[in-house]
């Protein structure tokens, strides 16, 4: 057998599980369509709001302590905003005994630190660039021909190629992919007045605004609107993109001055039927993609890299890595997470994006409800902590 493990895939999911098995004693290869971009000193427009539990998880790796802390954006508050002036949901830190409710992480930096703890683990050997273009699986090992013409054997494959997940299809794993009809536009701006580590969100008629703050007084941006709507904001010039947004936003951080482009990003929700089948392992958005409005997507995948690594390494010696009864113990572990923030995303989405009436009230209340209930509210935000 070449390898005991090869995971396809080395996005933020697939690298952190391959150095969540540093020091296993089992063989890998991680096999990558392209290398991560170089990291520049511009302000990245893609960031991540990571919850503590991933923090402690990357500490646990050393990946925590190389991110240069000038670079990371603390979040202490929370200000959500229902469609109606008067509805609103705090969360702070302190109520909650944490030091932060999230770390605001771009995501190049991240990615870059994890590739340079790959460098340097010896057991495991990083195919870059390269594509899978065959798998084969049989009763005792998977097979992976690569489009160079490598074929890897290996007692496990770990899907963790993103939605669009490759090894998924080869697999026959069925998911259900439906899209939202929205886009995740992102973009940084400095802003005129200081955001004091707080995170706002606006619940609107035209999608879901959330302003992330970055240290200093900047702030990265999500705006979820429909397609249409994120072209006409893409179109607009500088200047006007940033009235839009600050006028969007309540003025609550004062005018805004863009720092990075705007992106935008196809907004879809995935279910895939099983994580686990014979020889194969799904992880990360490869299993299951939510809308990011909760900001926990990769959140949810560092959990599936954490659990599926724990299980791995703590299986009996010479127990083989790709056996079915092992890989279902991942799968029933990870099942409620990942069905709990499917609802609330899911369910938030659709509630908001219900227009006027009777709906609007009950869900501008619900805020407000939920707000007025401290025991609701510790355990939305400590299942939010991860
Ligand atoms: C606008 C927006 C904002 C978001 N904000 C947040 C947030 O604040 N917090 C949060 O937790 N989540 C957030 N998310 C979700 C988060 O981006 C994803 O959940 C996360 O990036 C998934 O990581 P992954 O490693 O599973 O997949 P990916 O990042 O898609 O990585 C997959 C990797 O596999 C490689 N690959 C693909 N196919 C192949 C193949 N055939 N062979 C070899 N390699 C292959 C790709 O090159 C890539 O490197 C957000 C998402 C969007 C769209």
């Amino acid at each position: 057998m070449d390898f005991d493990i090869v995971i396809v895939g080395a996005g933020l999911v697939g690298a952190s599980f391959a150095m969540a098995l540093r020091g296993g004693g089992l063989k890998l290869a991680l096999v990558e369509a392209q290398a991560p971009a170089a990291v520049a000193d511009d302000w990245d427009s893609r960031v991540y709001a990571i919850s503590p539990g991933s923090a402690a998880f990357l500490q646990s790796m050393g990946v925590w302590k190389r991110l240069d802390r000038n670079r990371i954006g603390a979040v202490h508050e929370m200000h959500i905003h229902g469609d109606a002036a008067s509805a609103q949901l705090r969360f702070s830190a302190y109520e909650v005994g944490v030091a932060e409710l999230a770390a605001i992480v771009e995501s190049r930096r991240l990615q870059s630190v994890l590739w340079q703890g790959l460098e340097f683990q010896h057991e495991l050997e990083l195919i870059c660039p390269e594509r899978c273009t065959a798998l084969q699986l049989h009763e005792d090992a998977a097979e992976l021909t690569l489009a160079g013409g490598r074929t890897l054997r290996a007692r496990l494959v770990v899907a963790a190629d993103g939605m669009h997940s490759w090894v998924r299809e080869a697999a026959g794993i069925a998911a259900e992919v439906n899209a939202y009809g929205q886009m995740g536009l992102v973009a940084n701006f400095a802003c005129a007045q200081p955001h004091h580590n707080t995170a706002f969100q606006w619940f609107r008629s035209d999608g879901v605004l959330a302003y992330l703050p970055l240290p200093g007084q900047r702030m990265s941006m999500v705006w979820s609107t429909a397609d249409a709507h994120a072209a006409e904001l893409l179109a607009l010039p500088a200047e006007t993109l940033c009235a839009r947004v600050a006028e969007a936003g309540k003025d609550a951080l004062g005018e805004l001055d863009l720092l990075s482009p705007a992106l935008q990003f196809p907004l879809a929700r995935l279910r895939a039927g099983r994580l686990a089948a014979p020889r194969i392992a799904l992880i990360g958005d490869a299993g299951h993609v939510v809308h990011p409005l909760a900001g926990q997507g990769v959140n949810l995948g560092f959990g599936d890299a954490r659990v599926l690594a724990g299980v791995l390494m703590q299986r009996e010696q010479f127990r083989d890595p790709g056996e079915i009864r092992l890989l279902r113990r991942y799968e029933r572990a990870r099942a409620e997470d990942i069905l709990a923030l499917a609802w609330v995303t899911d369910g938030l989405q659709r509630l908001f994006a219900t227009p006027g009436g009777v709906v609007a009230k009950l869900r501008n209340a619900g805020l407000n409800l939920t707000n007025a209930l401290p025991v609701v509210k510790n355990l939305l935000i400590r299942r939010a902590l991860g």
